[in-house]
C-alpha cells in the first residue's frame, strides 16, 4: 500500500510519499509561501533536490502540484495517481469529538469547521489540504491524524481546568494535549526497543523542540500532559512561556496597560528561550552565548531544564513509578547537553545516565543511553510523525476498502 502524507500548515505544505510495504519513503517534499508567490522542493529517494518557484495561489494549487510532481518523468515515483491508496493529514485538533484517527467523513468536517477557533493556525489549513485532496482523487479515502486523539485517554482530573466549570462545558476550555502522534510514535517504539509490550510499562516521553511538550504514558494509555488548551503550558519553549501564573496577564492588561493581542504575541512569540535570553529562539544559539558567559542565556538553559525535571517528578508521582524516558525532536535528539542536565541528580528515582554513551549517541540514530544498572531505561528515539500518520491510514484504508 502507498501512502500519501500531507501536513498543511498556513501557507506550506509538507508531504511525504511512503511504500508501507517496505517503510522507504519513496519521495517528500515543502511547498512554501502558498497564497504569497510559491515554491516547492521536491526530493524523489536516491535523487537530487528539484527547487522551483511556481505561483502557488491556493492549497488546492499546491496539491495539484504535489500530485504532478509524484508523476513527474524525472522526479516522479508512480505513473499515475491511481497508484495513491490513500491520504493521511495531519490535523493539530479534533476537538473532543475526533479521539481518534478516522477516514474523514463529511460530518467530520463540518465538526472541523466548528472548532476552527480552537487552532486558529492549523485547523483551517488542514480543511483546506482534506477538501483539495478530495477534489482531485476522487475515491480515495482521506484519513485525518489529530494532534490531540492520544489523550482522549487523559481522565477529567488531568483535562479539566479549575475554572467554573461552564467553562468546559460550554466553551470547551480544557487540556487537550499536542504533539500526540509524535509521543504515541516513540512510546510505541520505547517499547520495541526495550521488547516489551508497551501495556506494562511506564514511559515520560519529552518531546523537545522549538514546541516542548512532556507526557506520561502508562500501561500505552497518555494519562497526562504539559500542554494545554493551546499549544502553550508546561514547560518554556523557543518563543513561548509555558506555565506562569495566570495572574501575569489580567495584570499586563490592567497595569501595564497591555492589550490581548500584545498578551498574546509577548507569551507565544516573544517569551521563552527568547524571552529569558535576548538572544535567540533557536537552543544552539542559546548555548553559544551561555557557553561565552551570556548569563541570561544560561538562566534561561536552567530555566528548561528545571521545568523538564518538574514534569518528570510529578509524572513519576502520578503513574507511582517509571520504567523509560524518551527524548525526541530537535533539541531532545540533539542536545546531549540538555540531556545530561536533566538526567543528573535523578538517581533517587532510578535514573542514571551513562554520559558518555549520551554524548556519543550518533544523531538521527535511536540510542540506549542508560548507565549500566541503571533501573530507568533513558533512551533517545528520533521522532517520526509521517511514519505514525502512514501506519493509521493504511490501517484505516485497508477496513474502508
Ligand atoms: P519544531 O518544534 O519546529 O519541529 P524542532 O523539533 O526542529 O522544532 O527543534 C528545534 C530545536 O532543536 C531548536 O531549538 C534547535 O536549536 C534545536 N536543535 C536542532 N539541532 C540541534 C543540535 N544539533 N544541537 C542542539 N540543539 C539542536
Amino acid at each position: 500500500m502507498k501512502i500519501l502524507v500531507i501536513n498543511s500548515g498556513s501557507s506550506s505544505l509538507k508531504y511525504q510519499f511512503i511504500d508501507m510495504e517496505t517503510n522507504d519513503v519513496l519521495a517528500k517534499g515543502l511547498c512554501e509561501r502558498i497564497g504569497i508567490d510559491g515554491v516547492i522542493t521536491h526530493k524523489k529517494s536516491g535523487a537530487e533536490d528539484y527547487k522551483k518557484e511556481v505561483d502557488l495561489k491556493s492549497h488546492d494549487e499546491a496539491i495539484q502540484l504535489v500530485l504532478s510532481m509524484l508523476q513527474d518523468d524525472t522526479y516522479g515515483v508512480i505513473k499515475s495517481i491511481d497508484e495513491i491508496d490513500a491520504v493521511g493529514h495531519r490535523i493539530a485538533h479534533g476537538g473532543e469529538k475526533l479521539k481518534e484517527s478516522a477516514v474523514i467523513k463529511d460530518e467530520d468536517l463540518e465538526y472541523l469547521y466548528s472548532i476552527q477557533n480552537l487552532a486558529p493556525l492549523h485547523v483551517p489549513p488542514a480543511i483546506k489540504g482534506i477538501e483539495a485532496c478530495r477534489k482531485l482523487m476522487d475515491g480515495v479515502p482521506q484519513v485525518g491524524v489529530f494532534d490531540t486523539s492520544f489523550y482522549s485517554t487523559m481522565e477529567p482530573e488531568s483535562y479539566v481546568y479549575p475554572l467554573p466549570y461552564e467553562l468546559y462545558e460550554e466553551h470547551q476550555i480544557r487540556r487537550y494535549g499536542f504533539h500526540g502522534t509524535s509521543h504515541r510514535y516513540v512510546a510505541s517504539r520505547a517499547a520495541e526497543m526495550l521488547g516489551k509490550d508497551i501495556k506494562d510499562l511506564k514511559i515520560i516521553t519529552c518531546h523537545l523542540g522549538n514546541g516542548s511538550s512532556i507526557t506520561a504514558v502508562d500501561h500505552g494509555k497518555a494519562v497526562d500532559t504539559s500542554m494545554g488548551f493551546m499549544p502553550n503550558g508546561g514547560i518554556l519553549m523557543g518563543t513561548r512561556c509555558g506555565d506562569i501564573d495566570p495572574s501575569i496577564l489580567p495584570y499586563m492588561v490592567n497595569a501595564l496597560g497591555m492589550s490581548g493581542e500584545e498578551v498574546e504575541t509577548i507569551i507565544n512569540k516573544k517569551s521563552g528561550l527568547l524571552g529569558v535570553s535576548g538572544v535567540s529562539s533557536d537552543a544552539r544559539n542559546v548555548r553559544e552565548a551561555a557557553a561565552q558567559g551570556n548569563e541570561r542565556a544560561r538562566l534561561a538553559e536552567k530555566i528548561l531544564v528545571h521545568g523538564i525535571k518538574k514534569h518528570i517528578g510529578s509524572y513519576v508521582a502520578e503513574m507511582n513509578g517509571l520504567d523509560c524516558i524518551v527524548f525526541t525532536a530537535g533539541l531532545g535528539e540533539n542536545s546531549a547537553d540538555v540531556r545530561e542536565w536533566v538526567c543528573e541528580n535523578m538517581d533517587y528515582l532510578g535514573i542514571q545516565m551513562d554520559n558518555e554513551k549520551n554524548a556519543s549517541a550518533p544523531r538521527g540514530q535511536e540510542a540506549d543511553v542508560t548507565a549500566e544498572g541503571g533501573k530507568v531505561k533513558v533512551l533517545v528515539i528520533p521522532t517520526n510523525e509521517e511514519y505514525m500518520i502512514a501506519l493509521d491510514t493504511a490501517t484505516l484504508a485497508a477496513q474502508d476498502k
